[in-house]
């Protein structure tokens, strides 16, 4: 299947603000342990002490309390490490996936965590984005649980870090995954595919053109800042995990002022949770309905 065609880019424009609107956003605490050890983790893991937990469980309380008295929001949990092995990320998508003002509640998971939990939350609602870890869980066992999701109605998306020796699982995972179950390949950090490369990629994962190459972003329209913004266990408001300006802070209302159409000040956007609010690339229509868990319309 040949590579996914990118538009030409678009360098932004003025227009108005849409502070108004929904607003998405990108929850990243403190937890930074991880119950896997995968040699190519891009994440500053750690050993969580029991009062980094215990911070980490406080800030996750507070971030809830604000989303179940805010405007209407989407929320992903992107942890340096592992959530769900933690109770309080369970009862906090359980809990947010049942409020009103919120339209969907996602986490990135390596799926370690049993799968029953879920049955707790409103499946329209709630969706993981799973990664498969090869070498650090048997085949069979992350396969199950992809199933038992399937089964449970809950909504998500599989995928794999692009390896030369994740290949082979891949495509048996493409093959054994219910046909509806997207399965995305992420470009490894730093590698160069070649095309013969690629094609056997996209074969996998007809989207993996927008994840081959970083994408040049500087000075281009980016929903970030706007109506999508990160957000620390601090509640400090920056625009995405990439740029370290602060727009403000989410408990004191002060980002609210700063939200607003702005440029990338950044040379390129690598990965997928960043580039897909990049406006010039159309991946909200691409990613209509599953942005944040990375399901495609046509998945
Ligand atoms: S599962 Fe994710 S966070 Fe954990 S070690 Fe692997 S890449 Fe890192
Ligand atoms: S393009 Fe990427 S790095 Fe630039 S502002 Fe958007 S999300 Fe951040």
């Amino acid at each position: 299947m040949p590579a996914v065609p990118l538009p030409d880019p678009v360098v932004a424009r003025p227009r108005p603000a849409r502070s108004d609107e929904h607003l998405t956003i990108l929850y990243r605490g403190p937890l930074a342990s991880c119950d896997y050890d995968c040699p190519y983790c891009p994440f500053a893991k750690r050993r969580d002490s029991v009062e980094q937990l215990r911070a980490d469980r406080a800030s996750l309380e507070r971030f809830t309390a604000w989303v179940s008295g805010a405007p209407s929001v989407s929320v992903l949990f992107t942890p340096w490490g592992e959530g769900l092995v933690r109770s309080w990320y369970r009862r906090a998508l359980v809990e947010l996936s049942h409020l009103p003002n919120v339209r969907r509640v996602a986490i990135q998971t390596n799926l370690s965590y049993r799968t029953s939990w879920t049955s707790d939350a409103d499946p329209a609602k709630l969706a993981l984005w799973a990664t498969y870890h090869p070498g650090q869980v048997p085949y069979e066992r992350f396969l199950g649980k992809a199933r038992d999701l399937a089964e449970r109605g809950i909504r998500y998306s599989v995928g794999v870090v692009g390896q030369p020796e994740h290949l082979a699982d891949a495509l048996r995972l493409r093959a054994d995954l219910p046909e509806h179950v997207y399965l995305w390949v992420n470009a490894a950090e730093g590698r160069s595919y070649t095309d013969a490369e690629a094609a056997e990629w996209t074969a996998i994962d007809p989207l993996f053109g927008y994840s081959r190459d970083p994408h040049p972003s500087r000075g281009r329209a980016c929903r970030t800042g706007e109506s999508v913004v990160s957000v620390d266990g601090d509640g400090t408001v920056r625009r995405c995990h990439f740029v370290p300006d602060v727009l403000g802070n989410l408990y004191d209302g002060t980002f609210r002022a700063a939200l607003g159409p702005r440029p990338c000040p950044l040379d390129v956007c690598d990965c997928h949770i960043g580039y897909v609010h990049l406006e010039p690339l159309g991946l909200y229509d691409v990613f209509a309905g599953g942005i944040l868990e990375r399901i495609p319309k046509l998945a």
